[in-house]
């Protein structure tokens, strides 16, 4: 696996994977890699020649009191998982790469980026935008995968991916949980050993939740039943549930299919986030 820094040698060894029409798949990944980033990289092993994968912490997607000097990073660790996975090329630029001085375009994403965790952290997705278009154009990749434990990133990235004629397909995989069934997310680690039993509280109610409103219980009572089970469990605040169209995110007051569970809650200080499917 090649680990590379530098925009210009990252093109030129892009373009030496991509001969004899090879096809290579991107995973943008924020590092502490865990089982739910292999599945992907899997996937893009899957369904491309070669697997690329990005590690950057990207600055401007946290807000300013965010965990944005605290987010793990252990690339050596890193990197070996992703040599046992297959991965071809680590793309891992530091800041000055990605942001040299007077950097002064950025992706504002309008009512997708505005409800649910838009709501919550301003600015959020225009960073998360700004930085995948930016990485699409370093890398060039023909499929770009990300997974659904961010739903509404997803759906972000679909849209930027059609608006601006990328002409990349965009891939969601699968939410990875752990046995309990919390899913796994690099911020799981600043979870206490009592906090992260009190967290699969979050992912047991939003399953009670998805099967009533599915066998035709009242949405409002039911988001509201789930947020109480979530505080019951141990989390000191919700900052939504809701019920949304799976697609377009619109907030949906009574089912009707797609549909999806969307919720965010903070335990101590950290802000986990789940989705469920309704069907
Ligand atoms: P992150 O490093 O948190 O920015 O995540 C990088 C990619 O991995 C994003 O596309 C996430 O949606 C995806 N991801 C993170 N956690 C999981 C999980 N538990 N299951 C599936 N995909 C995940």
């Amino acid at each position: 696996m090649q680990i590379i820094r530098d925009i210009a040698m990252l093109h030129r060894a892009v373009t030496a994977l991509k001969q004899g029409g090879k096809s290579v798949a991107l995973v943008p990944t924020m590092g502490a890699l865990h089982d739910g980033h292999l599945s992907l990289v899997h996937m893009a092993r899957r369904v491309a020649d070669h697997a690329v994968v990005s590690i950057f912490v990207n600055p401007t997607q946290f807000g300013p009191n965010e965990d944005f000097a605290a987010y793990p990073r252990d690339e050596a660790r890193d990197a070996a998982l992703l040599v046992d996975a297959g991965t071809s090329l680590l793309w891992a630029p530091d800041v000055g790469t990605m942001y040299p001085g007077g950097h002064s375009t950025h992706i504002e994403v309008a009512e997708l980026g505005a409800d649910y965790c838009g709501a919550a952290r301003p600015g959020h997705f225009d960073g998360v935008a700004t930085v995948v278009a930016k990485l699409f154009n370093q890398v060039r990749p023909d499929i770009a995968i990300f997974g659904e434990k961010d739903w509404q990133q997803l759906a972000i990235i679909r849209r930027l991916a059609r608006d601006l004629d990328f002409g990349i397909d965009i891939l969601g995989a699968p939410i990875a949980r752990d046995t309990d069934g919390l899913a796994l997310s690099s911020r799981n680690a600043y979870l206490s050993g009592a906090q992260r039993a009190a967290a699969a509280a979050f992912p047991a109610a939003l399953s009670m939740a998805a099967k009533a409103i599915a066998g035709g219980a009242d949405v409002g009572e039911t988001l509201a039943k789930a947020e109480a089970a979530i505080i019951r469990g141990g989390f000191d605040s919700v900052d939504y549930v809701a019920l949304a169209d799976a697609d377009s995110l619109e907030r949906l007051t009574a089912f009707r299919k797609p549909a999806r569970l969307l919720a965010a809650a903070r335990i101590g200080r950290t802000r986990l986030i789940d989705n469920w499917p309704v069907e």
